[in-house]
């Protein structure tokens, strides 16, 4: 359960990517100027954040009926507050740090990745779970390695860094 999470949550971070480069072509070729750039790209992105807490409340919801053999609903977890303001910020600093094409997708895999995290977070803290440990995704960095196996209170937040594709898995009793 907990590997299909980590897997479909490193493809959602790849459709934002291939979505935010398709409006970073837009910009690049001029159709689209600065300011039209950070709309869409927020429209965009917020979506595909949307779409992380939803895996990631979806995801724990399944991991906790299956692990205790009774059915947890989801909790329709949203977007934090301040979730827009913060993406519209990181978007327009990425713009101000110069454009490029690899900018554009570690902005879309970062925020993606992050949304769903931080959501998954908040899920197990609204559940109650007693602990967790941290799952790598198959390219984890040498740091996240290194966390990999800590037992962490359910309600610690857990250390990602800009791109990181690991993900929560909750430690019952
Ligand atoms: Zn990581």
């Amino acid at each position: 359960m907990s590997t299909r999470y980590v897997e479909t949550l490193v493809t959602l971070a790849v459709m934002a990517e291939l979505k935010a480069a398709a409006v970073f072509a837009r910009w690049e070729s001029g159709e689209l100027d600065d300011e039209e750039f950070v709309a869409l790209a927020e429209t965009i992105l917020w979506r595909e954040c949307a779409r992380g807490v939803a895996l990631a409340d979806v995801s724990l919801a399944a991991f906790l009926s299956a692990s205790l053999g009774s059915t947890v609903l989801p909790l329709a977890l949203g977007l934090p507050e301040g979730h827009t303001r913060r993406l519209r910020a990181n978007i327009r600093a990425t713009v101000a740090a110069g454009l490029t094409g690899e900018s554009v997708r570690v902005l879309a895999r970062s925020e993606s990745l992050s949304a769903a995290q931080d959501a998954y977070t908040e899920g197990m803290r609204q559940q109650g779970i007693p602990a967790w440990t941290r799952v790598l995704n198959s390219g984890a960095c040498e740091l996240c390695r290194d966390l990999a196996g800590d037992v962490l209170p359910g309600d610690a937040e857990m250390y990602h860094h800009k791109g990181c594709g690991c993900t929560q898995r909750p430690i019952l009793n």
